[in-house]
């Protein structure tokens, strides 16, 4: 969730020559592992998740409701808060100016972590080397990428995969999963292939049908997928967390 800080400008319909954010959470202790972080959401997403729970977030405005100058000199106030700085979303490589803004974020003495959803390989890999840590979602099997996003860009997330793996910036996958989404098989299969292509720290996160606006979701079952999927799961990498919605 995003939380609004005082850091207005008026809309303009100009072109954004600075990140455009939806919001900025000022502290979180969820959003990089054993680490305060800030956490800046930037607008745009092409995708449709059926269970997003930032739909705001998917289109980019005119508007940049979150001055860039103002939000530099509110973090240059952080420094000895928090630890890092988190670009999260919408979808934060979609803005040409990420890498601009991490440097800017970098020259503060801030760390620097991204989520991202693996949509737009290219500019991950002009980012990630401003990058200390990176949680990324890989959203199901790659040939099943529009049933559950939407787009069918399973060749593009499985580039940038291969790219975060590479560059060994340290890294969480994750998946949001839930019974109508994916079989135990499926998850099984899944991990399997992502061990494969090197991802070593992977978690399980059950859908939280709370919030989501744009679907119907009854609650995980606390069993699922069940022990032996986690087993056959977990045995694939380094650790493994489940996170019970
Ligand atoms: S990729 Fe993330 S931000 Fe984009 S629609 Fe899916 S859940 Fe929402």
């Amino acid at each position: 969730m995003s939380a609004s800080i005082s850091l207005k400008s008026e809309p303009s319909s100009k072109p954004a020559k600075t990140l455009r954010l939806g919001g900025v959470t000022p502290f979180s202790a969820t959003d990089y592992p054993g680490k305060l972080a800030a956490v800046l959401f930037v607008q745009g997403c092409p995708w449709r998740c059926g269970y997003c729970h930032n739909p705001h977030l998917q289109a980019r405005t005119a508007a940049n409701p979150v001055d860039w100058a103002q939000l530099k000199a509110f973090l240059a106030r952080r420094v000895g808060l928090v630890d890092a700085v988190v670009f999260s979303g919408g979808e934060p490589t979609i803005d040409p100016r990420l890498a601009d803004a991490m440097a800017d974020v970098r020259a503060l003495g801030f760390g620097i972590g991204l989520h991202t959803a693996c949509i737009y390989p290219e500019r991950l890999r002009q980012v990630l080397p401003q990058v200390d840590w990176v949680g990324f979602d890989v959203k199901g099997p790659f040939a099943d990428y529009a049933r559950i996003t939407g787009s069918d860009a399973g060749a593009q997330v499985r580039a940038s995969v291969e790219t975060i793996i590479a560059s060994g910036v340290a890294h969480e996958c994750r998946t949001t999963t839930h019974p109508q989404l994916h079989s135990p098989a499926m998850l099984m299969a899944l991990a399997r292939e992502l061990a494969s292509l090197g991802v070593r720290h992977y978690a399980l996160q059950h859908l939280r049908p709370q919030g989501c606006p744009s679907a119907h979701y009854p609650p995980v079952p606390s069993d699922y997928p069940g022990p032996e999927a986690l087993r056959a799961i977990a045995a694939e990498f380094t650790t493994f967390t489940l996170r019970p919605a």
